[in-house]
């Protein structure tokens, strides 16, 4: 009982540089810890002590955690689940990291409710307008007339219904005649690219917040991680490819099977525990960055197509944007400067991963502008 009262005066949040090595202050912490474990066999695993956790550095770290020798101290190693959960409000060497990503996962969710409550009212209203013309003996009667973008009327229909599975069957009709005049092209490869960022950012978050909890947790977050990059990657091919080519099924069915085929290996690969390795930085750098690049192809292909048309020179624009943040992300994420330069300077800010961290986001968000102007396209000119 002594021993315990002595215990919780002793243990407090230390960094390691915070009390130099060999201290009487450590020296007392581990001895105390050590007779707790023994007497009621409690873990005293990964330096913590009830919910108080300590910060280690590099070499104190097992070897599932030892990704980047460059960034020196301030490392969680094997905390219980709460205490790496609730880290995220408190400072180490990823809290930079996980908030980077879950603040992008924040801005891409409001994308996509703008997306879903916004940009259908602006581009419906000036393509159809249905009235309501009367309500006889229980049926109703309803005129629908539909108008291209200068005003122009195109098709009427007047129809009386039955029942609400009739209206749902003309509605649909009535959606697939004004998509080919023209009217609202189809919103899903747009929101598959929004899920595939808020994927790839959330499970970004996770992975920094929550890894350090284990080596099973480890593999599982960062196995996540890739498939969340490469989630990234195959869907951002999705609203370049369907709407470019709205209009020739065949090589909108090539290019999006090409890539779909192309992510699933890609998580596969990232499954062999090999994968994860230091030294295979580059391999994985490689092959995201070679998804990545496969994209040139329909962009050429769009470009040789409509050249001319100035939706088309935008939205590559926007592309060749995307393609510069994520290759400098690249870079930086594999050669691991600055803190290369300065081990230990960069380590709760400025190091190459939080770096990467905006670049993938600046990356994203030029993409998601393309996609708006993909619709905007679509939406006036149909095929
Ligand atoms: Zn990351």
């Amino acid at each position: 009982m002594a021993s315990t009262v002595t215990l919780e005066k002793t243990t407090t949040i230390l960094s390691d540089d915070a009390g130099a090595v060999g201290s009487p202050k450590t020296t007392m912490r581990s001895r105390l810890l050590m007779k707790k474990g023994a007497a009621g066999g409690a873990k005293a695993k990964g330096r913590c002590c009830g919910h108080r956790c300590e910060l280690v550095s590099y070499d104190k770290l097992p070897e599932f955690l030892k990704h980047n020798e460059f960034i020196v101290h301030h490392y969680r190693s094997e905390w219980p689940i709460k205490e790496a959960l609730l880290s995220a409000f408190s400072i180490h060497n990823e809290t930079i990291n996980v908030w980077t990503h879950l603040i992008g996962f924040f801005v891409f969710l409001a994308f996509a409710v703008c997306a879903a409550t916004v940009v259908p009212a602006e581009y419906e209203s000036p393509h159809m307008a249905t009235t309501g013309l009367g309500n006889i003996t229980g049926n109703a009667v309803v005129l629908r007339s539909y108008y291209s973008a200068d005003g122009a009327i195109l098709a009427s229909t007047m129809k009386a219904f039955r029942n609400v599975s009739v209206v749902e069957t003309e509605t649909a009709t009535a959606a697939a005649v004004l998509s080919a005049a023209g009217g609202r092209v189809a919103r899903w490869p747009f929101y598959a690219y929004l899920c595939g960022a808020m994927f790839c950012l959330l499970m970004s978050s996770a992975c920094h917040l929550l890894a350090c909890h284990s080596e099973h947790a480890s593999y599982v977050f960062l196995r996540l991680d890739y498939a969340g990059i490469t989630g990234l990657i195959v869907t951002s091919f999705y609203p370049l490819v369907y709407y470019t080519f709205l209009c020739n099924p065949f090589y909108q069915a090539v290019y999006l099977g090409f890539i779909t085929v192309s992510g699933a290996a890609a998580v596969a690969v990232s499954l062999l525990p090999v994968f994860e390795r230091p030294e295979l930085r580059w391999a994985r750098a490689a092959l995201f960055a070679c998804m990545g690049m496969s994209g040139l192809v329909p962009i050429l292909h769009k470009l040789l197509v409509f050249g001319d048309r100035p939706e088309a020179l935008l939205t590559t624009g926007y592309e060749m944007a995307m393609g510069a943040f994520y290759l400098a992300g690249v870079v930086v994420y594999a050669t691991r400067v600055p803190e290369r330069w300065m081990p230990g300077r960069f380590d709760l800010a400025g190091h190459s991963h939080q770096l990467f961290h905006v670049l993938v986001i600046a990356g994203a968000y030029a993409h998601y502008l393309a996609g708006l102007v993909y619709l905007g396209w679509r939406d006036m000119e149909g095929c």
